[in-house]
């Protein structure tokens, strides 16, 4: 039932306030978490994880098309340099703060190979423990209570919550097929703009597969120069395209370095999301505040693991080329079936998501909860990505083709389509 309610749900209905409040004070104990938290919706897959070990235990074969993890492994040069790498007792100790100079070297190489863009290696790139931590982190060195942070909507949660977290206020910045996935940064309240303190982009996009060109993120500079805000890229799935579409980066534009911040990430792009690499690059100042963040509260990244990332980084672009020509593949399996269905779906250039409206007269966590309960698919409602996620739901290609194709004989049976009735409604 987790899904059905929606997180706006969870969140006018004060539900984790009486959750731990309630608890606490039966109990006469006093301490008591920071309200703070009581503003955070629980985190989507951890409550997705719930309901697919639920249908698990039941003996169910279900489908998760949920949540974003690659399905094949790590590439097997990685993992030999991991060998390697954990054998030789100099890695065991604790890591430089900043990250290794082998480590930065290579991702100043590749940010040179990739997007012709210098980076100082001692300066304007730091290792990361996956790029979540820095995605949130970034947050607590720039936002405090008052402040405002921009933030698309619908986003990877993270940015919200984390805005939350600092004491910030994000305001929402909706995008959609009409504006292209792309906040429409005019309409931003001039009072907002001056008040706000950081923004944040990332395209190609989760949870839409939506992508920007360079001259977007010119206009995106340009606004964050004007207003005096940091602007953060999260660059997740920059090398996880399609049909020749080449993503660019905010380096390329001139003279973005002393406003932005750009979030890389080895998870997607090598298949290493357990593994927690990742780097950020940006101008030295706002480098500087994110360190500060970084070197109270976190040691480095495990020194193989920074090994294991550079061999990483210095994958043949053949061996991409492939992983992403199997992601294309199913993107086209799905693309076609959802078009059988009575979708009308855009061809995604990029990542490994679909975006799609659910059928009419549903909620997103309505048509999420007919997948399961119909179809054993599990897919992601729209709406925990924020509330103008309402009416969509994602999936993500991280199933093999054959399993893919078993979902859409699935949906075909059940009677799903994008025209179909609400059977919740017609069962109840
Ligand atoms: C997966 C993902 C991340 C997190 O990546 P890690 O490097 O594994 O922490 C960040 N942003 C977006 C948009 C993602 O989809």
């Amino acid at each position: 039932m987790l899904l059905a309610r929606s997180h706006s749900r969870l969140l006018r209905n004060n539900y984790s306030v009486k959750l731990s409040r309630g608890k606490e004070e039966e109990k006469g104990i006093k301490m008591k978490p920071s309200p703070k938290l009581d503003k955070i919706p629980p985190y989507l897959f951890v409550e997705i994880d719930k309901k697919i070990d639920a249908a698990k235990a039941k003996g169910i074969d279900v489908i998760s098309l949920a949540v974003g993890d690659p399905d094949t492994p790590t590439f097997p040069h990685i993992v030999d340099e991991m060998h390697k790498a954990i054998d030789d007792v100099t890695t065991h100790n604790y890591p430089p703060y900043q990250g290794t100079n082998d480590f930065r070297q290579a991702c100043c190489e590749w940010m040179k190979k990739r997007f012709n863009v210098q980076v100082d290696p001692n300066k304007e790139v730091t290792a990361l423990i996956g790029s979540k931590e820095a995605i949130a982190h970034v947050f607590f060195a720039f936002v405090d209570p008052g402040e405002y942070t921009l933030v698309p909507d619908p986003a990877y949660p993270v940015y919200r919550t984390a805005t939350l977290l600092a004491g910030g206020t994000p305001y929402l910045m909706p995008i959609g097929p009409h504006n292209n996935y792309l906040p429409e940064l005019h309409k931003i309240p001039e009072d907002i703009a001056r008040k706000s303190k950081l923004m944040f982009l990332n395209y190609p996009n989760n949870p839409t597969g939506a992508v920007a060109t360079l001259e977007y993120f010119k206009e995106a500079v340009e606004f964050a120069k004007k207003y005096d805000i940091l602007l953060c890229h999260d660059q997740a799935y920059c090398e996880m395209t399609y049909d020749g579409y080449v993503a660019p980066s905010l380096f390329q534009v001139e003279g973005a370095k002393d406003h932005c911040l750009e979030f890389f990430s080895h998870s997607k792009t090598y298949n290493m999301t357990g593994w927690r690499i990742g780097w950020a690059v940006g101008g030295e100042k706002p480098m500087n505040a994110l360190k500060v963040i970084k070197n109270n509260i976190d040691s480095g990244a495990f020194k193989a693991i920074q090994r294991a990332g550079i061999a990483a980084l210095e994958t043949p672009q053949e061996k991409i080329n492939e992983l992403n020509a199997m992601y294309q593949r199913r993107r086209d399996v799905m693309v076609n079936a959802f078009r059988e269905l009575g979708w009308d779906v855009p061809v995604p250039k990029a990542s490994f998501y679909m975006w799609l409206p659910v059928p009419n007269g549903m909620t997103s966590a309505e048509f999420a909860q007919i997948m399961l309960e119909k179809a054993d698919i599990v897919v992601a409602p729209g709406n925990g990505y924020g509330p103008n996620g309402e009416g969509f739901f994602r999936i993500a290609l991280t199933v093999g083709e054959e399993r893919l194709q078993e979902a859409v004989n699935r949906m075909k049976k059940a009677g799903i389509s994008y025209s179909m009735n609400n059977m919740t409604q017609i069962n109840s």
